[in-house]
């Protein structure tokens, strides 16, 4: 009998948790919307008007409307100039080469260069080429880099007939993430770099609370697909984690004579 009795009490304990859970209930804006979506599990919709939504309605971007780039991107080098671009080590003048045909190349030795403007989480396009006259092997041909906040590499090299440890390679996270293919042009023709990067999140304290991701489209192939971020890319050592806000956008001199040239540089801020 007392089995019965416990049992009685567990299925009263039940009925009245049930009754006292709360049922999302459709309604009208867009967040409910949204948890609709994800949460409520009521009636099948019946009509299709129940699962339209008219909010928010995205800008409109002209894909080339700002000298070939979109129309919100700040554009950050199209080569008239380095107005937007300063030396990193010590914020003066960029003292690297302005060329003719709208490229610039890294003068050998001088220091890396970066944005002035600072930058979270961006959409980010570079084009950039290595010298056509190869010198030197492995990580010392045609080696350079672009840095997400200043700190996380993008690797650039010329990879072509040149192999080298695979997560140091042409579109490598540097020393974290090995890209998924090797897509390349021809040495001495201009690649591509399509850039997602979302910025690492810390606390008050400096503690990171959420990494930060990169993904890179080379050449229009996926190379890089939302990776985590680990830290810092330091030539040796492990990643490290310093808490930080926006950053600067950093291009590398390698500092072996490596030519290599950029041109055609913008950003969408996201
Ligand atoms: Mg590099």
């Amino acid at each position: 009998m007392k089995q019965y009795y416990f049992l009685a009490i567990i299925l009263l304990i039940v009925a009245c948790k049930q009754a006292t859970e709360e049922v999302p209930v459709p309604v009208e804006g867009i967040a409910e919307e949204v948890i609709v979506y994800e949460e409520y599990m009521g009636e099948e919709p019946t009509e299709p008007e129940q699962t339209e939504f008219y909010e928010p309605v995205p800008p409109i971007v002209n894909p080339i409307g700002n000298n070939g780039a979109p129309s919100d991107a700040i554009v950050l080098f199209d080569g008239s100039d380095f107005d937007m671009w300063e030396m990193a080590n010590d914020s003066s003048a960029v003292v690297w080469h302005l060329n003719d045909d709208g490229s610039m190349t890294v003068k050998d030795k001088t220091g890396d260069i970066q944005t002035k403007q600072k930058f979270g989480d961006v959409q980010l396009h570079v084009e950039w080429r290595s010298p056509a006259e190869i010198q030197r092997e492995g990580q010392n041909r045609g080696n350079s880099g672009i840095f997400l906040s200043g700190l996380y590499e993008v690797q650039v090299l010329d990879n072509n007939d040149n192999d080298t440890y695979v997560n140091g390679q042409v579109a490598s996270i540097y020393k974290q993430h090995v890209p998924l293919a090797k897509a390349s042009v021809p040495t001495g023709e201009w690649n591509t770099y399509d850039i997602i990067y979302h910025a690492p999140e810390f606390n008050s304290e400096g503690g990171k609370i959420k990494s930060g991701t990169i993904t890179v489209i080379h050449n229009g192939v996926l190379v890089q697909d939302h990776v985590e971020i680990k830290g810092t890319t330091p030539y040796i050592g492990w990643p490290k984690n310093p808490a930080h806000g926006k950053g600067p956008l950093k291009l590398q001199d390698h500092g072996d004579n490596s030519r290599v040239s950029y041109r055609n540089i913008w950003v969408r801020e996201l």
